[in-house]
């Protein structure tokens, strides 16, 4: 069992205990009424990490004072901007380091990716997915298929939830490869499920792929930065993630994408741009696309420095910070979180997400029981109380406490909100 007890006392004691507190001060948090919102919205957008401002700055005064000079002579020089990432990127993700590029935005991504990944045949044309996928991803894929000359309503293959909430079992994945999966070229699944907070097994939904022969590749959209990924391990062909979310590398920040070492050298049909070329000759500007070797290859376009600039300074927290400390801290804080609904606000809220740690990251969805007007009523009056949480239709509240900036004591003060409501609308 566990220690938690639902005190101010006992949360404070905590975060007082929390080997990671202090990197609470290096986020802003939005203010609230003289105070700090409750924010637990990692999920949808990360805070603003204190050093990105002035690691902005340094580029602009980089531009202002060495305009074209600072490819070679700025403090970090532009030129390799991007490589100055890859290490912490590498590390977040659980990859080498070749194996990780930041680079566009998520949505171009997965659609770069399936240029290379998605290479249907009449025999096997179809894409393996998930029911109810984040809307981007349903729509890349399925105009992949139209792209390719197939047909969506036979050759997008959807896997419907089994379980209570839009809960997917593994199980269900499983049948679905048995059943589809020589006809399958590829398998695009994401690492957590946005609505419900599940996690999938990323290592074993390879496995299964692979033995079917189709390719498979992640959206790890809710996963980076928030779960202790093991991507090279897992065996992935391919994977893709933004950085605005849990990463905290500001909205519409430059996204990640992950091509498995084996396919480093491999002579994968891409959309070539320069940037992707070698890198010892790109600048004798020869017709001929030679791909640099690694997820480099894959980059069009020479990166920009201004969206690039907060990622890493946000990536330098999580280097700092690790994440197998932030997984052990996320697990307790967000087991902290579940037990509290589960003691205080049983009548009142449904947790959708799997009560096993395995199987969750930070974020719980949560569902009122007397429906969807009362869930807008809920969420509203969190609003009012300065507890910042998401909506998703059709009724789900996402609230996400992240190991970085939350406290055991954000966690009590949302249920503490939530039970002032409960009481006034008994
Ligand atoms: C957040 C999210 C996106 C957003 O895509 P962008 O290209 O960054 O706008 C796409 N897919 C999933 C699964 C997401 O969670």
């Amino acid at each position: 069992m566990n220690d938690f007890e639902a005190t101010r006392a006992w949360a404070e004691a905590q975060d007082a205990a929390d080997p990671l507190r202090s990197f609470r001060d290096a986020f802003h948090i939005p203010p609230h009424d003289g105070g700090d919102a409750l924010y637990f919205c990692g999920n949808s957008l990360g805070l603003q990490p204190k050093t990105v401002r002035a690691a902005i700055e340094a580029e602009l005064a980089d531009w202002s004072e060495l305009a074209v000079e600072a490819h070679f002579r700025g403090r970090s020089p532009w030129m390799h901007y991007h490589e100055y990432v890859r290490d912490a990127m590498a590390e977040v993700v659980g990859a080498q380091p070749h194996e990780v590029v930041a680079m566009n935005s998520l949505g171009v991504n997965l659609h770069l990716m399936m240029v290379s990944f998605y290479r249907p045949t009449a025999e096997r044309p179809a894409i393996l997915m998930e029911a109810g996928a984040f809307p981007t991803d349903r729509y890349a894929l399925e105009s992949q298929v139209r792209f390719h000359g197939f047909d969506p309503s036979r050759d997008l293959v959807e896997i419907a939830p089994d379980g209570p909430g839009g809960i997917l079992s593994l199980e269900a994945i499983e049948r679905a490869i048995a059943e589809h999966g020589h006809r399958v070229a590829l398998i695009l699944l994401p690492g957590v499920q946005y609505r419900t907070g599940q996690v999938f097994d990323l290592a074993r939904i390879v496995q299964l792929g692979h033995a079917q022969g189709c390719v498979v590749g992640f959206d790890l959209a809710h996963a980076v930065g928030n779960l202790a990924l093991a991507l090279h391990d897992s065996g992935a062909d391919f994977a893709v993630w933004c950085t605005y979310k849990y990463l905290n590398a500001g909205p519409g920040a430059v996204a990640g994408a992950f091509v498995h070492e084996r396919h480093a050298r491999a002579e994968l049909p891409r959309f070539a741009g320069w940037w992707g070329h070698d890198k010892a000759t790109r600048f004798q500007m020869g017709p001929q696309f030679v791909p640099t070797p690694g997820a480099d290859g894959w980059q069009l376009s020479n990166p920009p420095i201004l969206a690039l600039a907060p990622l890493r300074a946000s990536l330098e927290l999580f280097t700092q910070a690790g994440m197998a400390r932030l997984a052990a801290k996320s697990r307790r804080l967000t087991g902290y979180l579940d037990w509290l609904i589960r003691t205080r606000l049983a009548e009142t809220l449904d947790i959708v997400t799997p009560n096993d740690p395995a199987q969750r990251g930070a974020q719980l969805s949560v569902r009122v029981r007397a429906g969807r007007d009362a869930g807008r009523a809920l969420f509203a009056h969190l609003e009012r109380h300065g507890v910042i949480g998401d909506w998703r239709e059709p009724d789900v509240i996402r609230l996400s406490p992240t190991p970085l900036y939350n406290r055991y004591l954000d966690c009590l003060g949302a249920v503490e909100t939530i039970a002032s409501w409960q009481a006034t609308s008994a």
